[in-house]
């Protein structure tokens, strides 16, 4: 490799070929892979622009570029992912953080705006720990308990809450769905999730990023409402009264709402598609 490539010149020719290889944000996405393998800041991009790069640096680099050409993930190369500002670890056993679920955190909040409040939460399907972990961040005498299936993705949401040191607060429990909540006598104020809703039919035609995903993060392998109706159906056992199911949802809607929850209202992106609604356990 040519040593006396530039910082401008070996972004230009990474973006290039991220570009052509499909990749939305190319030109970003290069110059977040340089600032990592080189450990700089994005100011020194900016700096070093006519400087070159030595050449182990552009080694190191370019094998990166190659993973990303192959859409891996941005996060998955990195090993992290900002959520709530934020950092996440993230592995492939875990789904990247989307932005649209801190729409879900956004809810709490309001929901419940005494950040000293003593609140019951519960994260179900908690991945890299989002959900729960970020509320466990906002709310300092909150306590929570988060539930996912997989062993490997709890692995990865116990380290990000010792990294955020709220681990105290939080109870990790694996299980399908609400199982884990059965011996727990605890009333929750809120259960809020982010479940696997995209429909079998939907999966062929996702951004090839999402095939590096754990595919049961993604898709109940049905019609995308299986979770949702399981969460909306047996929430209200594991509720006070007047306590919140906050659901996450996408292309597949919502399922009907059970005669055991009032529908308080839809949560919309901020390009105003639905993307989770708010329901209110009266009974
Ligand atoms: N909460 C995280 C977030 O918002 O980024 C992850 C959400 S991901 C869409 C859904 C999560 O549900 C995955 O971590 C997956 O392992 C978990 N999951 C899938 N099937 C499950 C089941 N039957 N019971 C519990 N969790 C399940
Ligand atoms: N938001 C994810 C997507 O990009 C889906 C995550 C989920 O199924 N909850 O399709």
């Amino acid at each position: 490799m040519n040593t006396a490539v530039t910082v401008r010149e070996l972004i230009q020719s990474a973006a290039t070929k991220l570009a052509q290889a499909g990749c939305d944000a190319a030109k970003l996405d290069a110059e977040l892979l340089l600032m990592f393998v080189w450990s700089i800041a994005r100011t020194d991009l900016i700096i070093r622009a006519h400087d070159p790069v030595p050449e182990a640096i552009q080694e190191s680099f370019y094998t990166l570029i190659q993973r990303r050409a192959q859409r891996e993930p941005l996060a998955y190369i990195i090993g992290e992912k900002e959520f709530w500002s934020r950092s996440f670890q993230v592995t492939p056993d875990v789904l990247v953080p989307r932005p649209e679920t801190e729409h879900l955190i956004e809810a709490v909040l309001e929901y419940f705006p005494d950040q000293k409040g003593h609140y019951h939460f519960c994260d179900i399907g908690t991945g890299s720990g989002i959900i729960g972990i970020t509320l466990a961040c906002e709310y300092p005498n909150a306590h929570i308990i988060a539930t996912d299936i997989s062993e490997p993705a709890l692995k990865v949401s116990e380290t990000n809450a010792i990294k955020h040191c709220v681990e105290n607060r939080i109870t990790f429990k694996q299980g399908d769905m609400l199982e884990p909540l059965e011996k727990t006598e605890i009333a929750f104020n809120a259960i809020i999730s982010n479940p696997p809703y995209v429909a079998e039919h939907e999966m062929e035609a996702l951004e090839e990023e999402l095939s590096h995903e754990p595919r049961n993060a993604l898709t109940d392998e049905s019609d995308g409402l299986t979770f949702l109706t399981d969460i909306l159906t047996g929430g209200p056992s594991y509720l006070q009264t007047g306590g919140f199911i906050m659901l996450e949802t996408g292309p597949c809607g919502l399922p009907d709402t059970p005669n055991t929850l009032n529908f308080e209202r839809i949560i919309h992106d901020l390009a105003g598609h639905a993307r989770g609604g708010i329901y209110r356990f009266t009974a």
